[in-house]
């Protein structure tokens, strides 16, 4: 367990590594009031959503902890003024990172609950203790602001056990963290409860909540459509098919990984820190092969 963690960790940061840290961000316009915020010259960690309007500034995820300043900065400009909620799609650093210096100067972090249990264990990827979250939630919690709703709501045993998507009903627009990785293979987080039958369930919830004409915000990747997030999740339910049938037939791990049953999915969604052996590593693991 503890091997596989640090494996993970060391991957990451090879992958980042490979892709280059950014240095800037840039803000896309999703609707009136609703930006995404994203790395401009490299990766900042998961994909924003930043809402500013008249009355109150709200983030959903703020990156990696070494770009927080960086971060503040444009978000700063960007609302006009400072952020007075941040809203945690999940633990992983890539997306709490900026937590501690947001809430430096006065910004209420919100998370659900097993996001601010697991960070007590591990403050420094939240950017050190004062990232807890400082309101933590189970089910879901909704906020009014500007005009709009924004509501968080929890997907239980997804990419990890504290997965919340945030749903603003007004606007038709979606920010799903990452029980959304657009157009790569998932990284589905067995070492922090995430499950990839919570995965796939999580993927079909968010499915049959939008419609077409539903703007999404991904964690990784462009912002995206129900088609696309459809896509995915059947490529996900025909991987995990595929490696099931290998299990099955009483092949070990290096065995499935050697027949490469995701082979042709592989041009479309390999990536650096998720690659073809990875993901098959992965489904073989949550479904208790060796
Ligand atoms: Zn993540």
């Amino acid at each position: 367990m503890k091997f596989r963690m640090i494996a993970v960790l060391a991957l990451f940061a090879v992958s980042v590594q490979a892709q280059d840290i950014a240095t800037s961000f840039k803000a896309t316009e999703v609707v009136p009031g609703i930006t995404m915020i994203e790395g401009a010259d490299g990766f900042a960690g998961g994909n924003m959503a930043l809402l500013a309007g008249e009355d109150y500034v709200a983030l959903v995820d703020d990156g990696l902890a070494p770009l927080a300043p960086t971060l503040k900065a444009f978000v700063d400009e960007q609302a006009g003024r400072p952020v007075n909620f941040l809203v945690n799609t999940h633990v992983h650093g890539d997306h709490v990172g900026g937590n501690a210096h947001f809430a430096e100067s006065g910004t209420v972090v919100f998370a659900h609950e097993n996001i601010r249990t697991r960070l007590l264990a591990k403050p420094d990827d939240a950017g050190g203790e004062g990232g807890l979250p400082v309101v933590t939630f189970a089910d879901g919690v909704s906020f009014h602001l500007n005009g709009l709703e924004a509501r968080a709501f929890h997907l239980p045993l997804a990419h990890t056990d504290g997965d919340a998507a945030i749903w603003f009903p007004d606007v038709n627009v979606l920010h799903t963290g990452d029980v959304f990785f657009h157009g790569l293979f998932p990284f589905i987080d067995l070492d922090n409860g995430g499950t990839v039958s919570g995965y796939i369930a999580a993927q079909r919830q968010l499915i049959d909540k939008v419609d077409a004409d539903t703007q999404i915000i991904p964690g990784h990747g462009p912002l995206a459509t129900r088609a696309d997030l459809e896509r995915d999740n059947a490529m996900l339910v025909d991987a995990r098919a595929r490696v099931k049938a290998l299990l099955d037939s009483g092949q070990s791990a290096d065995e499935i990984v050697e027949a490469n049953p995701l082979a042709d999915y592989h041009d479309n969604y390999n990536w650096g820190f998720i690659t073809t052996e990875r993901m098959t590593r992965t489904l073989v693991a949550d479904l208790g092969g060796e």
